[in-house]
């Protein structure tokens, strides 16, 4: 089984991503921490990507897409992903379409978190005030979820209509609490 997870940052795609991987037997694939992974390793893909990342912007979609295309087939992925961050804009959908047709497989759920913006700043302001620096993401301050903010409901709102118009798209209320999420996506899920 093949789902995608959108939603804004901060929307909660990580938390339930997580929460529903073992209950699937699939493996959550977030770009996001394998580029923090990158970083932190200090390899030649890591130092690229965290100027980028720390100024909230995309990086290039050639990159992940190979990324995400070597990372399916490695034999964990054998009965599914959950792409948590992937694909961000239309040339990405686009080229995870062409990956996953290669590879004989098709998207089988895309599942849209939706939070508004005043509630992704609220959460923001509650995890600077509980979590202490050295234990945040660099990206996680109210400055820089302004630009990644810009950049989703640029580049990444418009792969929305791309698999709405494949009649896949499936919309859950982001802003119940995370256990009514999970109950709306484990229901999509069936
Ligand atoms: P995330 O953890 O998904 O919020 O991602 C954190 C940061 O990693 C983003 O703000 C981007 O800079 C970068 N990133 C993650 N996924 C992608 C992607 N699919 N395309 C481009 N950049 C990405």
């Amino acid at each position: 089984m093949i789902i995608l997870m959108f939603g804004p940052p901060g929307a909660g795609k990580g938390t339930q991503a997580k929460l529903i991987e073992t209950e699937y037997n699939l493996v959550q694939l977030s770009t996001g921490d394998m580029l923090r992974a990158a970083v932190a390793a200090g390899t030649e893909l890591g130092k690229q990507a965290k100027a980028i990342m720390d100024a909230g912007k995309l990086v290039d979609d050639a990159t992940m897409i190979g990324i995400i295309d070597e990372r399916m087939d490695q034999p964990d992925c054998a009965n599914g992903v959950i792409l948590d961050g992937f694909p961000r804009t239309v040339p990405q959908a686009e080229g995870l379409d062409a990956l996953l047709e290669r590879k004989g497989l098709k998207i089988d759920h895309v599942i849209e978190l939706t939070v508004d913006d005043e509630e992704l700043f609220k959460r923001i302001e509650t995890r600077v005030a509980q979590t202490p620096e050295s234990e945040r993401r660099a990206d996680d301050n109210a400055e820089t979820l302004k630009k990644r903010l810009g950049v989703y409901h640029e580049q990444t709102a418009p792969v929305l209509p791309y698999y709405a118009d494949k009649g896949v798209l499936r919309q859950i209320d982001g802003m119940q609490a995370i256990e009514d999420v999970t109950a709306g996506i484990k229901s999509l899920l069936g």
